[in-house]
């Protein structure tokens, strides 16, 4: 029953933004049976096409989930972890960006780009585990509801993963002009992220969107953004929650 209940919230995970297809063809899908396509299960759910090198992805993962630790305290959500470490291995998986990726609050897909740099690779596993938290949260609405923006979701994982590749956000001067900051928060569901990202590209998307909630931070603090977060999920309106919490401080 256990596995017939992982296995359903797997599946879930990847109609979220993925799709299912065979295993026959490369894709997401493969992740259901990474043992198939060569990959090795280095921790339980951590699978890799590298297990000679398990230490040094075991202890990237820990300090990625550290980062997430601090804000929203226990992780809740068990993602399984496919690392890659050469594109053969992102294709057999359906890849060939080498950018990460999560799947609902199921799957987690790291590219060889994070592990050939560790400070890259803390940032990729902590981003992409904050988006599932929020959605293990959130249930399978999330792919149709908009409780919480896609905007504040990006924004939220570059903060609480220390993106340095956006680092000018952290000096106190806004690094991002207000017409970029209002340009991302016209990202409310997760389809209109890749026309921010086009628009803008990719530095001052996620730059911009980890600004506007850097902001929201300076106001009402963590516990201000994990009750927005709490409260937004709970069925009130995100912009209106934001404002009440932000006129408080
Ligand atoms: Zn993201």
């Amino acid at each position: 029953m256990r596995l017939l209940k992982r296995s359903v919230q797997f599946i879930i995970g990847l109609i979220l933004t993925g799709g299912v297809a065979v295993a026959a063809i490369p894709g997401p899908q493969r992740a259901f049976a990474p043992s198939l396509f060569g990959l090795t299960e280095i921790a339980p759910n951590i699978f890799t096409d590298a297990p000679d090198q398990a230490a040094d992805w075991l202890s990237i993962y820990e300090r990625a989930n550290d980062r997430d630790r601090q804000f929203f305290g226990e992780l809740l959500a068990t993602p399984r972890y496919i690392l890659c470490t050469t594109m053969t291995c992102e294709r057999t998986f359906g890849k060939r960006g080498n950018v990460a990726q999560t799947y609902g609050w199921s799957y987690i897909h790291i590219p060889p780009l994070a592990l050939q740099n560790p400070k890259i690779g803390e940032i990729l596993m902590a981003h992409e585990r904050v988006h599932a938290e929020l959605v293990y949260r959130w249930g399978a609405s999330a792919l149709w509801d908009k409780k919480i923006p896609t905007w504040f979701n990006e924004g939220l994982a570059t903060l609480i993963s220390l993106d340095f590749r956006v680092e000018s956000f952290y000096a106190d001067v806004p690094a991002y002009s207000s017409a970029q900051r209002q340009a991302v928060k016209s990202a409310r569901y997760f389809w209109d992220w890749g026309t921010v990202v086009g628009t803008l590209g990719w530095h001052d998307a996620y730059g911009a969107a980890a600004e506007n909630v850097k902001i929201l931070q300076a106001r009402i603090g963590d516990e201000g953004l994990r009750a927005l977060i709490a409260r937004s999920l709970n069925g009130e309106d995100f912009d209106e929650v934001m404002i009440k919490l932000a006129s408080k401080n």
